[in-house]
């Protein structure tokens, strides 16, 4: 109830976006450290998106006359946002028709603010911006300390941010029984995220005779069930967030950098990384070719490499959408 009232108040605090053709938006910025990097300092010249934050609530905000019980909110653990919140950022700047895009699944208003807050390095409002307009209040705990709300996103991160896209992702698979007396002959399956099982090597062209029958088990009848493709609900999205948790480390060197879904070409742009001695997720993206590694809470957080990064540790791939020229 209460985060309902500030999360408008909020709203209203964020500056609208102005056009500033003047000043160079910080994927510029970051494009050109790539163009003029030397080989001796390899990384950003300023903290982007760092772990945490805190966000203070302006005195005199009619925010405050609604909740006097706490004037700034404290964010822990922010890493289950952090790397996928950097990734979408150079995703929207590095292709431009993608944020009217996805501004029908998130909204216009989400979108320009997301990109304003992102340039403008407002690296707190921007998360608060995801938890309260994007995420439910069971994905995350929030307790009161003094006069502060502790927010911590202690989690998985597909929870806290994929599962957030409303349905961008979502596909749908229809399932027909050859039992014509089966109670649940014709099927729908509708899913919001994009789980790949591990798919070995030998079977890289075996993608149309993939087990598309199946017993009719959950029915317990004696018929076959027959898979149709699986499709996308609303087109081919801008980007896809594959769910990587599931594959065995052995078989991560096989993943793939271009992929082919619903007669699209999607192109390898990014990567979420998991330490799980830390609990710690950091992020890897590409720009003009060039791989950068993100980690919110080392003090250079942004820094080139000089290879594709290590995959071992993979929580998830993001692909881009190609375009059809
Ligand atoms: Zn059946």
């Amino acid at each position: 109830m209460t985060s309902v009232l500030l999360t408008n108040s909020v709203l209203c605090c964020f500056r609208q976006p102005t056009l500033e053709w003047a000043s160079k938006t910080l994927f510029e910025e970051i494009r050109a450290s790539i163009n003029n990097n030397d080989e001796e300092d390899r990384s950003f010249w300023r903290p982007v998106l760092p772990w945490g934050g805190v966000f203070t609530i302006k005195a005199g905000r009619k925010a405050i006359s609604c909740i006097p019980l706490y004037v700034e909110v404290q964010l822990k653990n922010t890493c289950t946002i952090d790397g996928f919140l950097m990734i979408l950022y150079v995703i929207l700047r590095d292709n431009q028709g993608f944020h009217r895009e996805l501004a029908v699944f998130l909204g216009k208003q989400f979108v320009e603010h997301f990109l304003y807050l992102m340039d403008s390095c407002e690296y707190t409002t921007v998360k608060m911006l995801w938890i309260w307009n994007r995420m439910s209040k069971r994905q995350y705990r929030s307790e009161i300390h003094r006069a502060a709300l502790e927010i911590d996103l202690f989690g998985n991160e597909h929870e806290n941010f994929t599962e957030n896209l409303e349905n961008l992702m979502s596909t749908t698979q229809e399932s027909m029984c050859t039992n014509g007396g089966c109670p649940g002959r014709f099927q729908n399956f509708r899913k919001t995220t994009i789980n790949i099982r591990e798919q070995p090597k030998k079977k890289k062209n075996d993608d149309n005779s993939l087990s598309k029958r199946a017993k009719c088990l959950p029915n317990r009848c004696n018929g076959l069930r027959e898979f149709s493709q699986r499709l996308f609900c609303h087109g081919p999205p801008p980007f896809v967030i594959l769910n990587m948790q599931q594959w065995r480390s052995e078989d991560l060197s096989y993943v793939p950098y271009h992929l082919a879904l619903c007669q699209h070409r999607y192109l390898l742009e990014g990567a979420t990384l998991f330490n799980k001695q830390e609990h710690h997720y950091s992020a890897a993206f590409q720009i003009d070719g060039c791989w950068m590694h993100y980690d919110g809470l080392r003090s250079d957080n942004l820094i080139l490499l000089n290879k594709p990064p290590e995959l071992l540790l993979l929580s998830s791939l993001v692909y881009v959408r190609a375009s059809d020229k």
